[in-house]
Formats: structure tokens, sequence, C-alpha cells
């Protein structure tokens, strides 16, 4: 069945991988496929382009290749992070985060507090800023590590990551950082930032899915998650993923090569979007402070609409976007993220993410300005209720992403 052309809005759940990627993976398969760890030369030489791609994935962070670890994924690589600190310091029982995380660390933290850890989740305003003094004043002796995200997912919201880890260095407390929606979207420089963690998932980059990073900064002490074999210098046990680390390093130079250009034509293309939904369909508005945010991310709610019905109509039109709700038991929970910051369940139920990327064309925003109007006054004229009975209808899954 061939696939019809889609208009591909969803940006931040994942990227498409580059055939640049695909091209640097392919001799992994066909020609490299040895394993790493053997002793003979057609080992050796898988092993070199691990090393090759970790210089690279490190060149885009400034770090250095001795501190990366590769791992499955962003969710792998948060979990580390912080049962490292934990294990590091087995007599301080305190974490904190915050309640806008992505759930590999809402749901690791519900986890550890049913271990009988104290998890800290601090609040945001209205804007998903966050008050930095929260942060200093929530730091205890007992404190393991602070883990806070740099852009969110759902928002594109940045949090100030500099000024946090300068608190937390200034208390000897670790901090770990979710950077995974941040690659080829904003500069990454880990040691201008001065954070101990740092977490990095490739399918966000134009690689695929399946492989990600922990940064950890030398002489940051390292517990590791998973146990066996000596892979990544005994941090990180298990046969590497050899075709998807080479290429997660090719979307790493990829990634910095691209930067400009996600800045400036992704930015303008989803201003052009973002204004012009505000501007032309009555009862929406932007959700998120504007400026200190991802260039490529709208987070938009329409007043009296659901979102999944939004979603399911847009879908008819071939266009790909996102909401924060997650589909439990047949209802619709909405955002965690979106209440956090003052919405109530309605509105929240009603907002929709738009997110861009470097494969989007001006064309295409004009055709979903174009689609956007006439589905939004069509699910209008329904109550909100039939909407939900055609969303129940047709609901799948919805996972956060
Ligand atoms: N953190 C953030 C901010 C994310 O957006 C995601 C993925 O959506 C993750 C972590 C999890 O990454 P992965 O899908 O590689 O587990």
């Amino acid at each position: 069945m061939s696939q019809r052309k889609i208009c591909y809005f969803d940006n931040n759940a994942t990227t498409k991988v580059a055939p640049e990627v695909v091209e640097a993976m392919r001799p992994c398969f066909e020609e490299y496929w040895g394993n790493p760890s053997s002793v003979y030369r057609f080992g050796n030489q898988v092993g070199r382009q691990i090393d090759q791609a970790r210089e690279k994935v490190a060149a885009l962070i400034h770090a250095d290749p001795r501190e990366i670890v590769f791992t499955s994924c962003g969710t792998e690589s948060n979990n580390a992070a912080i049962h490292s600190a934990l294990r590091a310091h087995p007599e301080k029982r305190h974490v904190i985060t915050t309640a806008v995380e992505h759930s590999a660390n809402m749901k690791y933290g519900a986890f550890l507090q049913k271990l009988g850890y104290d998890v800290t989740f601090l609040p945001v305003e209205s804007d998903g800023s966050i008050d930095i003094h929260l942060v200093d004043q929530s730091i205890r002796p007992d404190t393991a590590i602070v883990s806070i995200m740099w852009a969110n997912n759902e928002t594109g919201v940045l949090f100030p990551i500099e000024e946090i880890a300068a608190i937390c260095r200034s208390k000897g407390t670790p901090f770990h950082t979710d950077a995974v929606q941040t690659p080829g979207k904003l500069k990454i420089d880990v040691k201008a930032l001065d954070v101990d963690f740092l977490s990095l998932s490739a399918h966000k980059l134009h690689a695929p899915k399946g492989i990600g990073l922990l940064y950890v900064k030398r002489r940051t002490k390292f517990i590791p998650y998973i146990f066996g074999g000596g892979q990544e210098h005994g941090r990180r046990a298990g046969t590497e993923n050899v075709p998807y680390i080479v290429g997660f390093g090719r979307a790493a130079e990829l990634a910095m090569a691209w930067l400009p250009d996600e800045d400036t034509r992704v930015r303008a293309l989803r201003d052009k979007l973002e204004t012009d939904i505000l501007g032309r369909i009555p009862g929406t508005s932007r959700n998120g402070a504007r400026d200190a945010r991802l260039p490529n991310t709208s987070n938009l709610t329409f007043d009296g609409v659901e979102a999944e019905a939004i979603l399911m109509m847009l879908d008819q039109a071939g266009i790909c976007a996102s909401s924060g709700s997650a589909c439990t038991t047949g209802s619709l929970d909405p955002s965690h993220v979106l209440t956090a910051m003052g919405l109530s369940p309605a509105r929240a139920r009603g907002s929709v993410r738009f997110s861009l990327g470097i494969y989007n064309t001006a064309e295409e925003v004009d055709y979903a300005l174009e689609q956007l109007p006439p589905i939004i006054e069509k699910l209008r004229a329904v109550s909100p209720e039939t909407q939900r009975h055609q969303v129940r209808r047709a609901a799948g899954h919805f996972a956060e992403t």
C-alpha cells in the first residue's frame, strides 16, 4: 500500500530518519557487523565505528567523548542518572524534579515515592516557567539529585538550566537535565552549562528510535543501571547497538549543520502558523512563554473543542499533530503539563501541539492554515460530549511523547 503524503507537525514526538543517517548506518548491516568486543580485527573495526560516533555526539554537546554513555533511549538516560545519584549516596533519599517533566521522570519519581523516597515535584508558573528560588529553597542536605528538563516537550518552554546548575553546584548537589528536545534546536555546551548529567535521545534528531545517551561529567560518580559485560567502560552493559550508534553520530553532525535553519526558517514557519491561527480562529490561545521557548513548538488551546477530535480530523486531511492527553481506561486525562500551568481540565483537553522540523515547508503551513478553521467551526457546532463520544469510538491509545 503506498503511503499518501503527510504534513508532519509532530517532530517533538519523533523525527523522520534523515537519508544521510540511513546511508551512514547501511555498512553496519552489510560490512561492519562483527561484535565490537571481539579481539580480531573484524570486531575491532566495528569498535572504531563506535569511537567515531562517540566523538561526533560529544562534539554536538561540547563534551569529551569519554563523558558519553550510550543508552537505549532518553527514558533510560533519565532513569539512569537519578538511579546513579541515589545509589552513590544511599543515605540521601530526596529527589527534586518538576511537575511538568516527561513521564520518564514523572513515573520514575512516583515509583521512588512508593519505595519510600521523598520526591519534590516543583510547580510552574502559568506561562510554564519556573521560579528558580524554589529550586534553591527545596535543596536539602539529604537531596541526592535535582533533575529538571531543559525544554518542555509539550509547550517548548525553556528552563534556565545554567542558573539552576549554578544553584545546585553551590550546594554540592548533582544536577541532571533532560535535554531530549534540544538538539538541532538549541546550541548545547555542557561545559558552559556545567551540568553533571544530560540526556539525549537520537530519534528526536533524525536518527532511529531506540538509541540515546547520557552525558556524565568527568569525575562525577556514576553507578550503572544495567550490569553485565563491560561495555561503555563498564557504565552500561549490553552489546552495543552499533548501527544505531553510528546513525546517532551522523545525526549529531547534521543537527549542528541544520541548527541555523531551525532557528530561522523553521522558527518563522512556526511563528506564521501560530500567529495566523490565533488571528484567524476566535477562542484560541497560546500555552507557554512566547520567547523562552523552542523555535519549533506551538501549543494552542481551542476553546470548546476536544483536541483529540481536532487531531482525528486533521489526520483525515493528512496532517499529523498531537496533544498531551493520555488515554487511560477509555477516558482522556488532560495533560499534566498544562494542568500544572493552571489550565482547567477542559481547556487542557482542548490543546494541540504543533512541532515543526527541518523538512517542513511554507506550503505545508499554508495547507494546515487552510484546513484548520473549518475543522474547528465544525467541531464547535457539536457539544464537547458528542466530540468525546466520537473520539472514544475511534480511540486507540495515546502515549506521551
Ligand atoms: N524526555 C523528553 C523531554 C521527551 O520528549 C522524551 C520523548 O518524547 C523522552 C524524554 C523520552 O525519550 P525516549 O523516547 O527516547 O525514551
